[in-house]
């Protein structure tokens, strides 16, 4: 089971990635919160990509290419897995295919998640996370029972740089120019179904696995 989750930021596919692999057993590959990890850890990649994370562009592809190629390369994604936020670009998913060529694999489906650019600003600009323990919460949707603290660990929450206003405008106009153009590539290929992202997380969830229920008994 290998699937791609397409759609602009804040659609809400890394929340439903995280649904399907603890349901099928297989892993997430999500290259945000990759590239995440590698800022908190002060990496030289880290340090490279964070100011293009904080101002709502794109890394290069060659950083995230190789991010995605080492972990591929991990004998535990051989069962499946799920690509969040990757391919991003034309040139990323070209790439994306020779590495799954080399390795004898191939896509199942690209899911592309759909929802109206007033909700997914709605979305972006009340998330709140827990620089902890990574929880996530959202102020009018899911906020956290103790206010401005983790109700998880208890820690002081925060507003992702790039969920600001300003870089989610930017990011938003780099899917459009960037990321969008993957649709008809996908398509072309046979390999895109649409996804209604707009209800509530339980609701998309059902939707999702219906489109992807073939592959489980595959
Ligand atoms: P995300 O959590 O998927 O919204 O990603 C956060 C940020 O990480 C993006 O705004 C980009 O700066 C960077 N990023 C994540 N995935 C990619 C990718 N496939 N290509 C380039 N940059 C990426």
């Amino acid at each position: 089971m290998q699937f791609v989750f397409l759609g602009a930021p804040g659609v809400g596919k890394g929340t439903q990635a995280d649904k399907v692999a603890a349901q099928y057993g297989i892993l997430k590959i999500s290259t945000g919160d990759l590239l995440r990890e590698a800022v908190r850890n002060k990496t030289t990649l880290g340090l490279e990509a964070k100011e293009c994370m904080d101002q709502g562009k794109l890394v290069p592809d060659s950083v995230v290419i190789g991010l995605v190629r080492d972990k591929l390369a991990d004998p535990s994604y051989a069962k499946g897995f799920i690509l969040d936020g990757f391919p991003r670009t034309v040139p990323q998913a070209e790439e994306l295919g020779q590495v799954l060529n080399q390795r004898g694999l191939r896509l199942d489906r690209v899911i592309n998640f759909q929802v109206s650019r007033a909700d997914i600003v709605q979305r972006l600009s009340g998330r709140r996370s827990c620089p902890k323990c990574q929880a996530t919460y959202h102020v009018d949707f899911a906020p956290s029972k103790q206010g401005s603290l983790c109700d998880r660990c208890g820690e002081s929450l925060v507003q992702r740089s790039d969920d600001q206003r300003e870089a989610i405008e930017m990011r938003l106009k780099v899917y459009d120019e960037q990321t969008a153009p993957l649709i008809s590539f996908y398509e072309k290929k046979n390999m895109l179904s649409h996804l209604d992202g707009a209800g509530a997380v339980e609701t998309v969830y059902q939707d999702l696995t219906k489109v992807l229920a073939i592959y489980k008994t595959a």
